[in-house]
Protein backbone atom coordinates (compact mmCIF):
# COMPACT_ATOMS: atom_id res chain seq x y z
CA UNK A 1 0.00 0.00 0.00
CA UNK A 2 2.96 2.61 0.75
CA UNK A 3 4.60 1.88 -2.62
CA UNK A 4 5.61 4.42 -4.76
CA UNK A 5 4.16 4.98 -8.31
CA UNK A 6 6.57 5.71 -11.02
CA UNK A 7 5.65 7.55 -14.29
CA UNK A 8 7.76 8.96 -17.25
CA UNK A 9 8.19 12.70 -17.36
CA UNK A 10 6.01 13.74 -20.42
CA UNK A 11 9.01 16.27 -20.85
CA UNK A 12 12.30 14.22 -20.82
CA UNK A 13 11.09 10.71 -20.37
CA UNK A 14 12.50 10.78 -17.27
CA UNK A 15 11.58 7.99 -14.41
CA UNK A 16 9.40 9.95 -11.80
CA UNK A 17 8.09 9.63 -8.37
CA UNK A 18 4.39 10.37 -9.01
CA UNK A 19 3.91 11.12 -4.91
CA UNK A 20 2.74 13.93 -3.00
CA UNK A 21 6.79 14.21 -2.34
CA UNK A 22 6.78 15.49 -5.83
CA UNK A 23 4.61 18.50 -6.45
CA UNK A 24 5.62 18.62 -10.13
CA UNK A 25 3.81 15.11 -11.10
CA UNK A 26 3.76 13.76 -13.51
CA UNK A 27 6.83 15.41 -14.48
CA UNK A 28 10.15 14.95 -13.08
CA UNK A 29 10.38 18.76 -11.59
CA UNK A 30 9.03 22.08 -11.85
CA UNK A 31 11.36 22.64 -14.80
CA UNK A 32 9.66 20.53 -17.09
CA UNK A 33 6.30 20.81 -15.65
CA UNK A 34 6.75 24.73 -16.66
CA UNK A 35 8.60 24.50 -20.39
CA UNK A 36 5.34 21.87 -20.97
CA UNK A 37 3.58 24.59 -19.65
CA UNK A 38 5.60 27.00 -22.14
CA UNK A 39 4.15 25.13 -24.78
CA UNK A 40 0.89 24.93 -24.25
CA UNK A 41 0.99 28.34 -23.96
CA UNK A 42 2.88 29.18 -26.71
CA UNK A 43 4.71 32.35 -26.58
CA UNK A 44 3.11 33.86 -23.44
CA UNK A 45 6.32 33.36 -21.70
CA UNK A 46 9.65 33.13 -23.05
CA UNK A 47 10.68 30.05 -21.72
CA UNK A 48 13.23 28.13 -24.57
CA UNK A 49 11.73 25.21 -25.63
CA UNK A 50 13.99 21.97 -26.05
CA UNK A 51 12.77 20.93 -29.39
CA UNK A 52 15.25 22.60 -31.56
CA UNK A 53 17.71 21.56 -29.09
CA UNK A 54 17.26 18.21 -29.56
CA UNK A 55 18.84 18.71 -33.08
CA UNK A 56 22.52 19.12 -31.50
CA UNK A 57 22.93 23.06 -30.92
CA UNK A 58 22.62 24.52 -27.92
CA UNK A 59 20.26 23.76 -25.35
CA UNK A 60 19.67 21.97 -22.06
CA UNK A 61 22.58 19.67 -21.71
CA UNK A 62 21.52 18.21 -18.05
CA UNK A 63 18.41 17.22 -19.79
CA UNK A 64 20.24 15.13 -22.45
CA UNK A 65 22.31 14.03 -19.58
CA UNK A 66 19.86 12.76 -17.26
CA UNK A 67 18.39 10.84 -20.14
CA UNK A 68 21.67 8.61 -21.07
CA UNK A 69 22.20 7.86 -17.75
CA UNK A 70 18.98 7.39 -16.47
CA UNK A 71 17.44 3.36 -18.56
CA UNK A 72 14.70 4.60 -20.38
CA UNK A 73 11.51 2.64 -18.83
CA UNK A 74 8.57 1.78 -20.95
CA UNK A 75 5.39 0.65 -19.50
CA UNK A 76 4.84 -1.47 -22.84
CA UNK A 77 8.16 -3.16 -21.77
CA UNK A 78 8.06 -5.43 -19.07
CA UNK A 79 11.10 -7.49 -19.68
CA UNK A 80 13.18 -4.25 -18.05
CA UNK A 81 10.85 -3.55 -15.42
CA UNK A 82 12.13 -4.51 -12.22
ZN1 LIG B 1 11.37 15.89 -16.90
Amino acid sequence: MMRIMKVLCPRCKRETEYSRGNPSRPFCSERCNLIDLGQWVDGAYAIPVADASELGSSGPDDERIESAETPRLSPTDPGKLH
